[in-house]
Order: structure tokens, then C-alpha cells, then sequence
């Protein structure tokens, strides 16, 4: 069963691609943007520390975060394999998880590459709570600043590969799975 990061900016389709290839594969969808949010939706303490964060666009800091991924990849159902979606965004939290995880903890990192105005196009169609257009310019301008290097990083290790991201959702999964098998 594949453990597999999916990088890709927000609109890119990370998450809905994020959420499918889960249930294909049989492992959990581990979306820190969907815990944060069902943190602030509960009112649990994180949830109040989190909210004015994510309305901005910023980021939450590194060591909560890395906190929130511990612990859920430590639950039994992430022990064969997961799909990790929004997380790691900076490098503190790259490397905090290849400590989590040790070597050969991660089978492969993906690229969903989409271009600046798919993403804007698709991103003003869907309306969620903390889309304003400020919080979208700040969150695409920090994963350029933050995350986008990461790929490099990724590739150092020789677990990148890039996607396509443009075409409609059926078509991406399909090359998603195929580099996928190609790849285990
Ligand atoms: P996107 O819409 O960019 O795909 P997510 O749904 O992944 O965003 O996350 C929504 C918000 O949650 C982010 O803007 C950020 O405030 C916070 N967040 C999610 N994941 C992380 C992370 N790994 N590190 C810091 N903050 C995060």
C-alpha cells in the first residue's frame, strides 16, 4: 500500500485527487486543511488557535502542525500507508516528517502542476468560508515562498514525480494511478 505525499498549490485539485486515490488504494486521506477545519468547527482549543490563522491564509506553525501529523500517523489505520494532502508546506515540516518516518518511509512525493490561471479560475467557482481573495493570493504566494522548494527537495531523494493537473478530474486520477502502479 503506497505512502504518498501529493504537493500541489491550493486549486491545483490536491484534495479532491487526495481523497480518491485513498479510497483506491485503501488507506486514509490525511488532510491537515479538513483536520484544522473540523477543529475550528468543534470550537476545540486547537480550533480556536487555528481560525484567525487560516482565515488570513498563513500558516500554522510548524510544531502544532507536526504535532497534529504525529499523532495521526501514529493511529492503526496509517500504518500500511496513507495519502498525505497540505502537509509538509515548509521545510521544518519536511524534515520533521522524513524524522517521523525514517528511511524509506515514503514511496513518493507528487506534483499536481497546474497553471496560475487554472488555479484562479477554479478557485473563485468554489466559495469555501476562508476563500476571500486576499487569503488566496496569500496562500498561493507562501506556497511559492514556502512549499514550492520543497520539491526540490523531494527530488533529491529521488521521490518526486510531476503530474499533470490540468484536464477534468477523471482524467488526472487516471495518470495519478498510473505513476502511482508504475511506481510499487
Ligand atoms: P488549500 O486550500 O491551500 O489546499 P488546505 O485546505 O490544505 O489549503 O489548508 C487550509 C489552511 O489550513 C491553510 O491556509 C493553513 O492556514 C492551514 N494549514 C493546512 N495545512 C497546513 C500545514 N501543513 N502547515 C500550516 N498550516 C496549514
Amino acid at each position: 500500500m503506497p505512502r504518498l505525499v501529493i504537493l500541489g498549490r491550493q486549486g491545483s485539485g490536491k484534495g479532491t485527487q487526495s481523497a480518491r486515490l485513498a479510497e483506491r488504494y485503501g488507506v486514509p486521506h490525511v488532510s491537515t486543511g479538513d483536520i484544522l477545519r473540523t477543529a475550528v468547527a468543534e470550537q476545540t482549543e486547537l480550533g480556536q488557535r487555528a481560525k484567525a490563522t487560516m482565515d488570513a491564509g498563513d500558516l500554522v506553525p510548524d510544531e502544532i502542525m507536526l504535532g497534529i501529523i504525529e499523532a495521526r500517523l501514529a493511529a492503526p489505520d496509517a500504518m500500511a500507508g496513507f495519502v498525505l494532502d497540505g502537509f509538509p508546506r515548509t521545510d521544518a515540516q519536511a524534515k520533521g516528517l522524513a524524522g517521523l518516518l525514517g528511511a524509506e518511509g515514503l514511496d513518493l512525493a507528487i506534483d499536481l502542476a497546474v497553471p496560475d490561471e487554472v488555479v484562479i479560475e477554479r478557485m473563485l467557482g468554489r466559495g469555501r468560508a476562508d476563500d476571500t481573495e486576499e487569503a488566496i493570493r496569500r496562500r498561493l504566494d507562501l506556497y511559492e515562498e514556502q512549499t514550492a522548494p520543497l520539491l526540490d527537495w523531494f527530488a533529491g531523494q529521488d521521490l518526486l514525480v510531476a503530474v499533470d493537473g490540468v484536464g477534468t478530474p477523471d482524467e488526472v486520477f487516471a495518470r495519478l494511478v498510473e505513476v502511482i502502479d508504475e511506481r510499487s
